[in-house]
């Protein structure tokens, strides 16, 4: 028995991350913590995109299935809730490749070979050979991912609005080839803005896995002491005499974030007036971190590889069953259906 597709009035919003690993603070604070929010207003859909991690890793697949269960443990322990989410994995929706498949019919070269991220992350993996059809496709396979289910909003930071545009454009050349009568099929979606707070990691970039600069949301507490300790600081305040400026540190950037704001008037006063020095204000730091992973660690600690799994499972049957929806009247409106002539 195939699954009901449950349904709901409210306005339904997708967003899914790649199975890079275990999450850290920045994928945190610039999605999840805004998914886990979400749930309270949108219908709401979250997968965990594999086939977009084989466009990057096809040579060496042998992480992505591990990675897909950390980052499930994680989307569960930040909040993310499988009865008032559908959280699912994109190649258990064998409907992601189908239409993704049918829409790369009629996307033009130029538009996948303009897309900004595609000779920036070449550039930036210049150890891996990207020169694939598979990754040259992933803006279409990613537009399938999302017109698959047919959400109003998609939640984006800044940097991933082109690819939402990109989708809406596919949609709508999809729309003016393809109808039901005078009906548009794949509706486009629009982009819901995440504000997401300036991260640095502890070498004082963005905080980014693939600068080893990470804290993650399963890091146990000495972990994260030891990384901040290391952190970098205002390179104004060489000795502890010398006064500095918290808008120019990036220990000053995470109390913003994380602190309370007793904690941050005591960072401006103490740094400003060399007051306080920087392993203090460190160790002030790391307590406000400890005290927002506490209950996500406890949370993740609660549970099993297997239960993740399980859920996924069932999310994935759920998320199955409404993009199936779509694929009806996409097989539909391709005229991709046989139908019984009756003899004259
Ligand atoms: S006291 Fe704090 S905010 Fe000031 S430079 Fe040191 S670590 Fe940065």
């Amino acid at each position: 028995m195939p699954d009901p597709v449950i349904s709901s009035s409210w306005p339904r919003v997708l967003s899914g991350m790649r199975p890079t690993g275990k999450l850290h603070l920045g994928n945190y604070m610039g999605a999840l913590a805004n998914w886990v929010k979400l749930q309270d207003k949108y219908d709401c859909y979250f997968f965990i995109a594999d086939w977009h991690a084989l466009t990057t890793d096809y040579a060496d697949p042998s992480q992505i299935a591990p990675n897909t269960v950390e980052v499930m443990l994680d989307y569960l322990a930040a909040g993310l809730d499988p009865e008032r989410s559908v959280l699912f994995l994109q190649s258990r929706v064998l409907q992601h490749a189908e239409l993704a498949l049918l829409l790369g019919m009629s996307t033009p070269l130029g538009w996948l070979e303009r897309v900004p991220s595609y000779k920036e992350m070449q550039e930036n993996l210049a150890s891996k050979d990207l020169t694939t059809y598979g990754f040259l496709g992933y803006p279409v396979l990613m537009a399938a991912d999302i017109l698959l289910y047919q959400p109003d909003f998609v939640p984006v930071g800044q940097d991933q609005q082109a690819h939402v545009e990109l989708t809406r454009e596919l949609a709508r050349r999809f729309n003016q080839f393809y109808k039901i009568g005078d009906r548009e099929v794949l509706p486009e979606p629009k982009v819901l803005l995440t504000p997401s707070p300036k991260l640095p990691g502890t070498d004082g970039r963005k905080m980014s896995k693939s600068y080893g600069n990470t804290i993650l949301l399963s890091d146990p507490e000495p972990v994260v002491r030891q990384k901040l300790k290391t952190m970098v600081t205002d390179p104004a305040r060489v000795r502890r005499t010398d006064p500095g400026d918290p808008d120019k540190c990036p220990v000053g950037d995470l109390h913003k974030v994380f602190s309370s704001p007793e904690t941050m008037a005591k960072v401006y006063e103490g740094c400003r007036s060399a007051g306080i020095g920087c392993i203090e204000c460190k160790s002030w730091a790391a307590d406000s971190l400890v005290k927002i992973l506490e209950p996500i660690q406890q949370r993740r600690a609660a549970t099993t590889d297997a239960q993740a799994i399980e859920i996924l499972n069932a999310g994935s049957r759920r998320a199955a069953a409404r993009a199936e929806q779509t694929m009806i009247e996409v097989r539909e409106a391709m005229q991709m259906t046989l139908t019984t002539v009756a003899p004259s």
